[in-house]
């Protein structure tokens, strides 16, 4: 992450913004994998799963996305599901939009469907497929023993609990609603870190471990912000999101 991007980024925090918003797009997905998280029974704290949940489509899930970002005000958000290509003409509209102004939009789907070929022409709009698997495969392809020395000693270092991963604190997770949040991170419920493998997780732990001036971590800073952040959104009475 540039210095420019972090500094933005702690501004956020120290607002009592998170930087970073996962939105579930759909309820929807064609697929039924097992394991999938997305649909466990505790993803959305239990009471209710994501396929019961009231979602938007069209001109209705365009205006409410947009009033989402505006509340939010992210640096960087994802686009996930359910199967977000469901969706794909709302985001033929959106991802213009909104990557137009600047904004970091990933989007993280299975393609099960053709991507439109405009997504690949816009600037700063990474777009993820998912080729985990099964458990043969997705073991395979996330041999650590394929991993650089440096990647595979972070994931041997990757946070405990939620309260230690910089990614969960620093990201604002809401289903497809567009009301419920999902917490402590995108995967919801009570998630096994030490299972987890998320390469973001991974990665903001790493940025936690920059020393800045070669003496103090940035997660030392990162936590004192989240601190001052959550006064702020009690002070503005609101909820942890
Ligand atoms: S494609 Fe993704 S959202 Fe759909 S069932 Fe599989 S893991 Fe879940
Ligand atoms: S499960 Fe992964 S992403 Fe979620 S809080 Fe733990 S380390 Fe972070």
């Amino acid at each position: 992450m540039e210095a420019g991007a972090v500094l933005t980024a702690w501004r956020r925090i120290l607002s009592g913004y998170r930087p970073n918003l996962t939105i579930e797009i759909t309820r929807e997905c064609p697929l039924r994998c097992p394991g999938c998280y997305a649909y466990g029974e505790q993803h959305l704290g239990g009471g209710v799963v994501l396929r019961e949940l009231a979602d938007f489509k069209g001109r209705e899930l365009i205006e409410h996305v947009i009033d989402v970002i505006d509340r939010y005000r992210p640096i960087h958000t994802s686009f996930v599901g359910g199967e977000p290509l469901v969706r794909f003409r709302e985001l033929d509209v959106l991802l213009p939009m909104l990557t137009s102004t600047g904004r970091h939009v990933q989007v993280v789907m299975s393609a099960v469907r053709p991507i439109p070929a405009a997504w690949a022409r816009m600037p700063n709009l990474k777009v993820c497929v998912s080729i985990d698997g099964l458990q043969p495969e997705h073991d395979a392809r996330r041999r650590l023993a394929d991993m650089r020395p440096p990647v595979t000693k972070r994931y041997l270092a990757a946070p405990q609990q939620p309260s230690e991963c910089i990614f969960a604190n620093t990201t604002a997770c809401l289903s497809a609603d567009l009301t419920h949040a999902i917490t402590p991170c995108q995967f919801g419920g009570s998630p096994e870190c030490r299972e987890c493998g998320c390469l973001a997780s991974v990665g903001f732990s790493a940025l936690g471990d920059y020393k800045v001036g070669g003496v103090l971590p940035l997660r030392t800073i990162f936590n004192a912000s989240f601190a001052v952040g959550a006064g702020m959104r009690r002070l503005r009475g609101e909820s942890t999101l």
